[in-house]
């Protein structure tokens, strides 16, 4: 049986427009996460957003509550950190140009950093990485941001992107998943990589592609996979028990709220402030994928489509976590190693309801061929020589 060292990376953020109560979305749905994973002995992975809190602490100098907001933001991460949880990087550039105003904040920036030069971006990065280090380095001595996932999984193409990376000392980059593809306010596109699952030598001008010697940074590709069966089942199911969704969703106005958080009930800290689950309305995020006859139709879309899930635990019910599983299992088996790093995603911002991760920690605590790692321990494995590193 492959051997698979699994890390549950977790982007923790307020929404990506800046919208949203940190305290609901952030602080205590993190609390609530830390304690399942410690009650089956398991340790997250937090890539803590730090242009946001930057930004609470340069506008905290004249408002007392994004102040208090700051300070609280770092008591948690240096007490989650203490409790053996893992805290790494993640960047929103939109919040370098930002403005505090009348209680909600305007981010001006643009939301992709591959639309930044090279020395704005290391300003960037230095600044965010040095100032996780100092706010840690106090609890362990040897801590290090070692691990980077991009705001809105921007990494490629881009020329000095993963050469800044590497320059800052981070040992791999978690922003590629197998499958993603937008065009608003975003462009990316990775419908077409070399690799979707296995630790790989980048091409340092696009990630996407995999290089043909060793470099000097690895990109670990966030785990993605593609799911039939059991979201059919599931959905006919849904639709079956619940007819006024059934209803919505046949005409077309449902398909958001049964993709993402079907079988779910959304408590207060999934929609708060009156914005919409994950804070992109759909005028914002847009895939321009070509519509054809049969998935312009809703049903037939679901029923018959092979539907592509990043595997971002906020947003799967339990029998996706299982397919899910099966996929990692499957690809690990053909992968002809015996140990295989996996990437998960979580976004604590996005948990409405905690059941089915509870049922994921228990499971996932339970699985013999399963241990999960810190994104740390990944970094160290991959130095130290652990797994099999691809090149073309
Ligand atoms: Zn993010």
């Amino acid at each position: 049986m492959t051997k698979i060292h699994l890390v549950l990376s977790d982007d923790w953020e307020l929404r990506g427009d800046g919208s949203g109560n940190v305290r609901a979305l952030q602080f205590k749905t993190m609390r609530q996460l830390r304690q399942i994973y410690e009650d089956h002995g398991l340790r997250g992975s937090f890539n803590a957003e730090v242009m946001q809190q930057l930004n609470h602490l340069k506008w905290g100098e004249q408002n007392l509550e994004l102040k208090a907001l700051a300070q609280e933001w770092e008591q948690i991460v240096r007490e989650t950190y203490s409790r053996g949880h893992d805290v790494q990087l993640h960047v929103h550039p939109q919040w370098s140009k930002s403005v505090y105003e009348d209680g909600r904040w305007n981010l001006e920036g643009d939301w992709s950093i591959l639309r930044y030069s090279g020395s704005e971006i290391r300003a960037i990065l230095k600044e965010c990485k040095g100032y996780l280090e100092n706010l840690l380095c106090p609890l362990n001595p040897e801590y290090q941001c070692l691990t980077f996932r991009s705001g809105s999984w921007c990494i490629a193409p881009h020329d000095e992107l993963l050469s800044i990376l590497a320059e800052l000392g981070i040992v791999f980059d978690m922003s590629i998943c197998e499958g993603l593809y937008y065009t608003k306010p975003v462009q990316i596109d990775y419908r077409e990589i070399e690799e979707g699952h296995l630790p790989y030598y980048p091409n340092m001008r696009d990630a996407r592609r995999v290089a043909n010697v060793t470099q000097p940074l690895v990109e670990v590709p966030t785990h993605s996979f593609t799911s039939t069966t059991y979201y059919n089942l599931l959905t006919i199911g849904y639709l079956l028990l619940n007819r006024v969704a059934a209803l919505r969703y046949l005409v077309g106005q449902g398909y958001a709220e049964i993709s993402d958080n079907f079988m779910r009930t959304p408590d207060d800290t999934r929609i708060i402030d009156g914005g919409t689950a994950d804070g992109y309305s759909k005028e914002v995020w847009a895939s321009d994928r070509p519509k054809t006859f049969l998935n312009r139709l809703p049903v037939v879309r679901v029923l018959i489509a092979r539907q592509r899930f990043t595997s971002d635990i906020s947003m799967l019910t339990f029998a996706q976590m299982e397919e899910m599983f099966r996929d990692i299992r499957r690809r690990a088996k053909r992968s002809d190693s015996e140990i295989v790093p996996v990437m998960l995603e979580n976004h604590t911002k996005d948990i409405g309801n905690f059941k089915p991760i509870e049922r994921f920690a228990a499971y996932v605590a339970k699985a013999p061929d399963i241990e999960v790692i810190t994104s740390t321990e990944l970094a160290n494995n991959l130095r130290a020589g652990l797994y099999k590193v691809k090149t073309r």
